[in-house]
Parts: C-alpha cells; sequence; structure tokens
C-alpha cells in the first residue's frame, strides 16, 4: 500500500518553529562563503549568472585577475571570461559524477599557494552541482529549439527569431528578409522511394541550405518538408539572389536508390519586413510569394514586393 504522510494533528511547534526562523536567519545573514555561494548559486539557472557569482565570491578569499570558462554543450561553445589573464594559471577540470561540464581557469601576477588552491577547490565542490545543472538546462533548452531530424532550429525557435528581427526592426529601422523554402512533390518522393529516403534527402536539403547561406542568416526547418530562412539586413532583391542560389543548392542533391537517382527542386517565397509589420503578417507574405512560386510551375523564387507599382 502507498504511504500517504498524515498531518501532525498535534497542533503548533513553537520551539521547533522558532529553531527554524534563527536557522534561516543564520543561513541567510551567514557570513561562512561556502553558505553564502551554495545559497546564491541556487537562486539561478543561469549558467552565465553562476559563473559570475563563481568568480565574485572567489575573489573574496583568492585574489585572481582573471577566470575563463568554456564548455561546448549540445552544438553551442559557451566561453566566460572575466578581466585580463597574468602569467600564473590555475586550471580544473569539471567533472561529476562521470560527466564533464567544462575548464574553468584562473590566472593572475603572483603565484597561486597551496592553500590558495584548496581554497579554491572547495568552492568549486559547492559550485559543481548549481553549474551542471545550468549545463544541462541549456542543453535542455537547445534540444526544445532543435529539429530532431536536420539538427537545424524548429519552428519555436523561428518564432523567437522572428520576433527579435521585429523588434529590432522597430528600433534601428533594420531591413530583414524571410525566404520559406518549400520541396517541390516530396509526397511522390516518399511514396515511390519510402520514408526512410525522404528523411534523409530532408537531412541532406538543411545541410545544402546552411552551405547557401551567410554566417549571419539562419535556418529554419518551419514544417515537414518546408524550411525558412532569415536574413538580417537584406533586402528583397538580394534575398532573391540567395533564394535562386538556394535552389541551384538543392537541385544539386542526389541520392543512389538502386537503380534511379533521386533528385529534387525547392519553390521559394520571398518577403522583407515592412514597418510595424507582426510576425505573422511578415510569414503570412512569405508564404503567399511561396503559394505564387508552387502556383507558377514550381522549381522558381516569387517575391510579395514591399512597393508595388
Ligand atoms: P508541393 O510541391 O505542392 O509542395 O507538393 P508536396 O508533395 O511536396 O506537398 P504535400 O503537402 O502534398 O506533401 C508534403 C510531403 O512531405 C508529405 C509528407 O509525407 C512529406 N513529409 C513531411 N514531413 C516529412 C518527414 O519528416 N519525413 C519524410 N520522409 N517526409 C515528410
Ligand atoms: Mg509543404
Ligand atoms: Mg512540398
Amino acid at each position: 500500500m502507498k504511504h500517504i504522510p498524515t498531518i501532525n494533528k498535534s497542533g503548533p511547534q513553537p520551539q521547533k518553529l522558532a529553531a527554524l526562523r534563527q536557522a534561516h536567519r543564520e543561513w541567510s545573514d551567514s557570513p561562512d562563503v561556502l553558505t553564502r555561494i551554495t545559497r546564491r548559486l541556487s537562486t539561478s539557472l543561469s549558467l552565465e549568472t553562476q559563473l559570475a557569482i563563481l568568480a565574485e565570491e572567489i575573489n573574496t578569499v583568492v585574489p585572481f585577475d582573471c577566470m575563463n570558462y568554456r564548455h561546448q554543450i549540445a552544438t553551442r561553445d559557451f566561453v566566460y571570461a572575466t578581466g585580463m589573464g597574468g602569467p600564473h594559471r590555475c586550471d580544473y577540470r569539471l567533472n561529476l559524477e562521470g560527466s564533464f561540464y567544462g575548464t574553468l581557469s584562473f590566472s593572475r601576477r603572483q603565484k597561486f599557494a597551496e592553500q590558495e588552491l584548496e581554497g579554491i577547490e572547495l568552492m568549486l565542490a559547492a559550485a559543481i552541482c548549481p553549474i551542471r545543472n545550468a549545463c544541462q538546462f541549456i542543453a535542455i533548452e537547445q534540444a526544445a529549439l532543435t529539429d530532431s531530424l536536420t539538427g537545424v532550429p524548429n519552428k519555436r525557435a523561428l518564432d523567437g527569431a522572428l520576433a527579435r528581427a521585429c523588434s529590432l526592426g522597430d528600433r534601428h529601422g533594420e531591413g530583414c528578409s524571410l525566404i520559406l523554402c518549400d520541396l517541390d512533390q516530396f509526397k511522390a518522393v516518399n511514396d515511390e522511394h519510402g520514408h526512410v529516403v525522404g528523411d534523409h534527402i530532408l537531412k541532406l536539403a538543411a545541410a545544402e541550405l546552411e552551405k547557401a547561406v551567410r554566417n549571419s542568416d539562419s535556418v529554419y526547418r518551419f514544417g515537414g518538408e518546408e524550411f525558412a530562412i532569415l536574413l538580417p539586413h537584406t533586402d528583397e532583391n538580394d534575398a532573391r539572389s540567395v533564394a535562386d542560389r538556394i535552389r541551384e543548392y538543392i537541385r544539386s542533391i542526389v541520392v543512389n536508390c538502386g537503380d534511379t537517382d533521386v533528385s529534387i527542386t525547392t519553390s521559394c517565397g520571398v518577403a522583407q519586413r515592412l514597418p510595424d509589420e507582426t510576425p505573422d503578417q511578415w510569414l503570412a507574405r512569405a508564404d503567399e510569394a511561396l503559394y505564387r512560386a508552387k502556383d507558377s510551375g514550381r522549381n522558381c523564387t516569387r517575391v510579395f514586393a514591399a512597393i508595388r507599382n
């Protein structure tokens, strides 16, 4: 039978409550650095905030000139640095229960004494669990924003990026364009060659899209066989050229399936953001342009022109 905790009906426990109040006062006002660092680190899941707290607290006990942290979390290279380094350095690899959570180094002009290294290590021991939690939080956040088949950011990530692009556009008047790209007759690819081949082509398509665009542009899997590309500082004419380049890259994909080579084409719809346009309105115009590209026979680009003559 499941154990259900029962409520103690013996009434208030004044002594225990007073002891609890006292313990809380001591815990929150404690001058003890380990209590304070543990308490402060537990207030945030942001790795950046935690590293700032760690640097501040260690500096009160073992002064240093620079603290550097580096860790590859999923696909992201997370780097954090404070101040300028000196010639003397101590390095730590943060490991907990067989998993690695980054490298941390401290540097300064004077040599570190043995007791100081011990002090740093005691504080790192208090920080390692919160740092692990923050690293795992970043990994989970990244997974939630990544399409598991192709590895590119997903629709949820696009929603965030479009909202940011719109607020940047409103504040600084920056031009930004969006390309929607839908693979042509993709249902037939699945029907003729199977879903495994379809999935493989989707992965190749995402990789080609990333090759076709600049580093400042970003590719998202918008839906099944649909991708979106966000192009900051790009007007509709330049975006059209990018869309045409994308179509060439997609056309270059050839997958050998026994006695046939499978290749695909894509249609593209382009829209430059208009002043004050919401993400949904902007997306709807790019989608309308894509619809026109499909309607014009596919494997072509259509632009929903911002200015119509
Ligand atoms: P159109 O040129 O008009 O876009 O034709 P289409 O066949 O590409 O469009 P339709 O909307 O009729 O079909 C989309 C196809 O994309 C159907 C679906 O099986 C396929 N698809 C969507 N997501 C995936 C996926 O994750 N893997 C595979 N293999 N196929 C997918
Ligand atoms: Mg589609
Ligand atoms: Mg399609």
